[in-house]
């Protein structure tokens, strides 16, 4: 039997982190739309807190521990988004929280996460396994391990995003979101199926690392060694279990776009939409606006997952 998170978890997950999470706006741009030759929705979680859609998850997976869980904390171990979701979403809800990173994770991103309460640890990414210190650091002082994707309350609140641009856009017939571990595709494949069942869903991953669409072609995951790409936060190795599981059965297709595309599309997201996205928050948009799928004619749903770009290489 599957622990996979069902549709109506989905459902569960958005009155769970209500008043928690920001309800990002859907933006509209007539040029784009007349570029393609299509109906464009934006789901804009570059507004959300922490500047991406894993607080969603982070926050979901926090509510749903148990007492005994909140008082001991949770262990996370990352250097982009997630990191970040977990200690916020950890200070909301008064649980001690332990990130593990890389020693020379820039210095922004190690502010960022003490910034909003968390202990950090850090070890060598050349000489140490993180997963190896987070599992001990689990044991030895009983907190509680929430992984980036492959978990049923992340991938359930990750998908609340699609489920609230859904709620305002009725349905659609394309739903394009950008795929790392596939904790949001899989999750707005849920809500798609709960608010727009014929919607077809896209997932769309850095062409240097192609492991999804891969793993997609040959039924069961196929990993990669980590991606040359800008966009960082879709440098997977492979997907998880769960969120594989989900994805086969409900995704339609996995698409790649080039670093070039990326590049191109946060240069017309911050001109014609006044948007700051970063390379992996782009994937989506980049696939529609750079013309890896077509869309002429039809209603379409993107979501742009993220704004936390490094100044310095924007
Ligand atoms: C983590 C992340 C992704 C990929 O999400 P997965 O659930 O790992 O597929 C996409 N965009 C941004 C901005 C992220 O932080």
């Amino acid at each position: 039997m599957s622990d996979a998170p069902v549709a109506e978890d989905v459902r569960a997950a958005a009155a769970r982190i209500e008043g928690l999470a920001h309800r990002t706006p859907v933006l509209r741009s007539r040029t784009l739309d007349e570029r393609v030759g299509a109906t464009l929705f934006f789901k804009a979680e570059t507004f959300q807190r922490t500047g991406a859609f894993k607080f969603r998850g982070a926050a979901n997976a926090i509510a749903r521990l148990t007492p005994e869980q909140r008082r001991l904390g949770v262990v996370a171990f990352s250097s982009g988004n997630h990191a970040q979701a977990i200690a916020l979403a950890a200070r909301c809800a008064d649980v001690p929280a332990v990130i593990v990173m890389p020693n020379d994770a820039p210095a922004i991103k190690l502010e960022a996460t003490r910034g909003y309460g968390a202990e950090v640890v850090l070890y060598d990414r050349y000489a140490e396994d993180r997963q190896a210190i987070g599992t001990r650091l689990a044991d030895e002082r009983g907190l509680t391990l929430i992984p980036p994707f492959d978990h049923p309350d992340i991938i359930a609140g990750q998908g609340t995003a699609a489920l609230e641009l859904l709620e305002e856009t009725g349905p659609l017939d394309l739903l394009l979101a950008p795929l790392g571990g596939g904790g949001l595709l899989a999750g707005t494949a849920l809500a798609a199926s709960l608010l727009s069942p014929k919607c077809q869903i896209i997932g769309v991953e850095p062409e240097a690392g192609d492991d999804g669409k891969r793993s997609f072609a040959a039924g069961k995951i196929i990993s990669i060694p980590v991606p040359a790409t800008i966009a960082d936060g879709a440098q997977t190795t492979a997907l998880g279990r769960l969120t594989f599981e989900i994805i086969r059965e409900r995704v339609t297709a996995i698409e790649t776009a080039t670093d070039e595309q990326l590049r191109s599309t946060m240069r017309t997201l911050a001109t014609r939409m006044k948007l700051v996205v970063e390379p992996t928050g782009c994937l989506a948009a980049a696939a529609v606006l750079e013309g890896v799928v077509p869309v002429a004619g039809k209603r379409v749903g993107i979501i742009l997952s993220g704004g936390n770009v490094d100044f310095g290489s924007l």
